[in-house]
């Protein structure tokens, strides 16, 4: 259920409107526009006589949200969510582009590659420390060690950092050296991870499962929301289909979609959704034409030695091609690189 409080509505008549709804023991969030707050009210609502609160002062009505997401939605927040990070906006008129390898595996790899993408105008250095490797025999990630690579190159380059946590007990750890946390497609559905990510206040990218519908997607980012950290990007990844000549099937259409459905940020993962270099460019520019707010692209400074997904991890070169191809695009779209 949602509170519209009327235009400029003085903050005792919100406060009133809070303290009420708190005592009967639900959760409330505030949504605060340019001129209007929006009450996102949680909990065994169905009990509630929404003839009561329109008679609140201060009240402009009372809407029950017909969707299973409440936070996540539109009816709570009009406005774009934008998220700031490092001097980094993600979410408003500028488009971002995050790059680097998929793992990280040593200082020269993560440097070579960052000094490449942030000269091409990548604003955040991607890089896995915990990654979910489908075969236990394979590379499990560097930890922590990994990650202070990553820090210090994110500071030498001017980058925010992007790094993928696994579970609860990796987040602390995490937090000095990352910037936003990702949850990976194999754990969109990892409720307590998502919960306590709800407890932090650091921004979450949350990819979409790959058998993941998008209601079932935003379900997810509501449980982070439900918790109270608001910044969540929703990057796309690829789903499952029964087409097999690329890793994935990328859901273009999810952008628009979600783009109506929610007020989050929108990315799109071309890499993870083909797995071949050779087709990440063509889908990179459909996201941004699709009303994406930016790019998670796979790039290492020489894939052919990539310890993990080289394949779709493209050449620096061919990512400096690709933003030179955005920078055409982009403006194209009423955005801005
Ligand atoms: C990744 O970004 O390296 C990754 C493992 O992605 P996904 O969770 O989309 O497979
Ligand atoms: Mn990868």
């Amino acid at each position: 259920m949602v509170i519209v409080m009327e235009k400029h509505a003085a903050e005792e008549k919100i406060e009133r409107v809070v303290a009420e709804l708190s005592t009967r023991g639900f959760d409330v969030h505030r949504s605060t526009g340019t001129d209007q707050t929006v009450l996102g009210v949680v909990g065994h609502v169905d009990t509630i006589d929404t003839r009561e609160f329109e008679l609140f002062d201060g009240v402009q009505e009372v809407v029950r949200v017909s969707e299973p997401y409440k936070l996540t939605s539109r009816t709570w927040r009009k406005e774009n969510t934008v998220i700031k990070v490092r001097g980094v906006e993600i979410g408003g008129e500028t488009v971002v582009v995050m790059a680097g390898p998929c793992t990280i595996e040593n200082e020269h790899q993560v440097f070579e590659t960052a000094r490449r993408v942030a000269r091409s105008g990548a604003r955040v250095l991607r890089g896995g420390a915990y990654k979910p490797r489908t075969s236990p025999y394979a590379f499990q990630g560097m930890g922590v060690d990994g990650l202070k690579i990553l820090r210090a190159a994110g500071d030498e380059f001017n980058m925010a950092t992007v790094s993928e946590v696994m579970e609860i007990s990796q987040i602390e750890g995490m937090l000095p050296y990352v910037d936003i946390l990702q949850v990976g497609a194999r754990n969109m559905q990892n409720f307590n991870l998502l919960s306590a990510l709800g407890q932090i206040r650091k921004p979450i990218l949350l990819k979409r499962g790959m058998s993941a519908t998008i209601q079932e997607w935003l379900l997810a980012a509501e449980y982070i929301m439900a918790g109270g950290n608001y910044e969540i990007i929703l990057c796309e990844r690829g789903i499952r289909t029964f087409e097999t000549y690329t890793r994935n099937t990328f859901d273009i259409s999810a952008i628009p979609v979600l783009n109506k459905l929610s007020h989050l940020p929108v990315i799109g993962d071309p890499s993870h959704a083909v797995g071949r270099r050779d087709k990440v460019m063509p889908l990179a520019r459909a996201v941004i034409a699709a009303g994406g707010d930016g790019l998670l692209i796979e790039v290492h400074h020489d894939p052919e030695k990539a310890v993990c997904d080289g394949p779709q991890s493209l050449y620096p070169e061919q990512f400096t091609r690709l933003m030179d191809e955005l920078k055409i695009i982009v403006p194209a779209v009423g955005r801005r690189i």
